[in-house]
């Protein structure tokens, strides 16, 4: 058992980042953001044109990618991504580049090599991990393992929310049917498809506030 890692896991706008900064805070451990390495795959790819169809092209993006993860400032800010060197934070966060990033994830080359990457960080020191396949497929041995949960209406609204406040309009429909494609998607792909590990804490945060549900995932902890 490593207890030395921590898994959080869900679907997206469930205040996974937000908690997960907040646990390894508390722990003194080191925040993994998955979510932001395959959207930086994903921007990487589109940029250059790759055809995801071919395993050559891919094989050979990813052969050479660097990405490097740039610890948040603050427990509130998001990790800063360089993709080759070049700051690409911002142009990550957007709701089109998820929905690319849903795309990409569901590569079995793309998984192999940012899994491979996520372990490599994770035997480098203790880590919060957090994404969709943390707790059943990159790190199955970690001593703690959640996953969050809640519904898709009270995501929509926390997604829209957290947009608003960050300067951004948006439509809320849309952003409803933008969080219940990538679920599908994220949730019935063949590799590494989103699902709770089996000795996973399942926590339903529909109810709870950000501080409650990290109280209980802090008491939890063994
Ligand atoms: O968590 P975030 O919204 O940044 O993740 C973006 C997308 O990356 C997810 O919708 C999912 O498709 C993919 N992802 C994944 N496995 C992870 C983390 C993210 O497939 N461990």
């Amino acid at each position: 058992m490593a207890d030395n890692i921590i898994t959080i896991d869900g679907p997206s706008g469930v205040g996974k980042s937000t908690i997960s900064r907040k646990v390894a805070v508390f722990q003194g451990f080191t925040y993994l953001d998955t979510g932001a390495m395959y959207r930086a795959v994903g921007l990487h790819i589109v940029n250059n044109g790759v055809d995801e169809s071919s395993k050559e092209a891919l094989k050979k993006c990813l052969e050479s990618i660097e990405i490097t993860l740039i610890p948040a400032k603050t427990e509130t800010d998001d990790v800063g991504v360089l993709l080759f060197g070049k700051d690409v934070s911002k142009e990550i966060r957007t709701p089109e580049m998820a929905m690319v990033a849903s795309r990409v994830s569901a590569i079995p080359l793309v998984r192999q090599k940012l899994t491979e990457m996520q372990r490599m960080i994770g035997s480098k020191g203790a880590i919060v991990a957090e994404g969709r396949d943390t707790g059943t497929v990159v790190f199955p041995g970690a001593a703690n393992k959640f996953y969050l949960d809640a519904k898709a209406d009270v995501r929509a609204d926390r997604r829209v929310r957290q947009l608003e406040l960050s300067g951004k309009k948006v439509d809320r429909e849309e952003i409803l049917q933008m969080i219940i494609e990538r679920d599908k998607n994220d949730s019935e792909r063949t590799v590494a498809p989103l699902k709770k590990a089996a000795d996973a804490h399942y926590i339903d945060t529909s109810a709870l506030t950000i501080e409650q549900v990290t109280e209980k995932i802090l008491s939890l902890i063994s």
